[in-house]
């Protein structure tokens, strides 16, 4: 029950101790190495337990840093999560040169165009806002390999759920996808069914 067992690379390690923290918790232990595998995984658990660190290391984990395309997506309730979940992927990532950027509201996406079509391993951003880029084709689907619904259960009660089943209609058939909640409503385990594969449910 260390990072160090779970078969990390080393500088993400790096990353993590740099960022504070020691041992994983719980939803850590049990969510990271079936992630780090390219499982499919729910993890239920309270907010405070860890789970924007877990999808941050499971992502930053299977990255390749070789290439310059975007090859996850993490979607989130509010344009502030999605910068939240910057700076942690960014402060984990540091080591590996990771380049993350958040998609901020609607309304920037203009001059922020360019920005992620290129040199941007991970987007993050509300289901409205990366469904516009997509559309846009300012950020191509083709590399995509992780999406992970982070607060899946708040995206649902502010109405994103048919924005999501849009932007997997974009996505390549056989992806990894990753679904961190703290209920699961009937809508939220309908998503569960549609968009994951033999999902490893995890409740802590
Ligand atoms: P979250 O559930 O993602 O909102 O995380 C809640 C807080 O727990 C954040 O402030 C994290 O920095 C912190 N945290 C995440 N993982 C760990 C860990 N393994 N040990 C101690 N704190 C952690």
């Amino acid at each position: 029950d260390s990072f160090e067992s779970m078969g990390l690379q080393e500088n993400l390690l790096r990353g993590i101790y740099a960022y504070g923290v020691e041992k994983p918790s719980p939803v850590q232990q049990r969510g990271l190495v079936p992630f780090c595998k390219g499982l499919d995984v729910i993890q239920q658990a309270q907010s405070g337990s860890g789970k924007t660190a877990t999808l941050c290391l499971g992502i930053l984990q299977q990255l390749d840093y070789n290439a310059v395309d975007c090859q996850a997506l993490v979607l989130v309730p509010s344009p502030e999560l999605a910068r939240k979940t910057e700076r942690v992927m960014h402060s984990l990532g540091n080591y590996l040169g990771v380049k993350v950027c958040a998609c901020e509201g609607c309304d920037r996406v203009p001059e922020d165009q360019g920005n992620f079509s290129h040199g941007v391993h991970v987007v993050v951003g509300t289901p409205d806002c990366v469904f516009d880029m997509l559309r846009r084709q300012s950020l191509s689907p083709d590399y995509v390999k992780t999406v992970v619904l982070n607060q899946a259960d708040e995206m649902i009660s502010r109405g994103f759920k048919n924005k999501i089943y849009d932007i997997f209609q974009l996505l390549a058939p056989k992806i990894q996808v990753g679904v961190f909640l703290a209920t699961m409503p009937p809508e939220a385990l309908e998503i569960t069914r549609k968009l994951m594969n033999k999902p490893v449910r995890i409740l802590v």
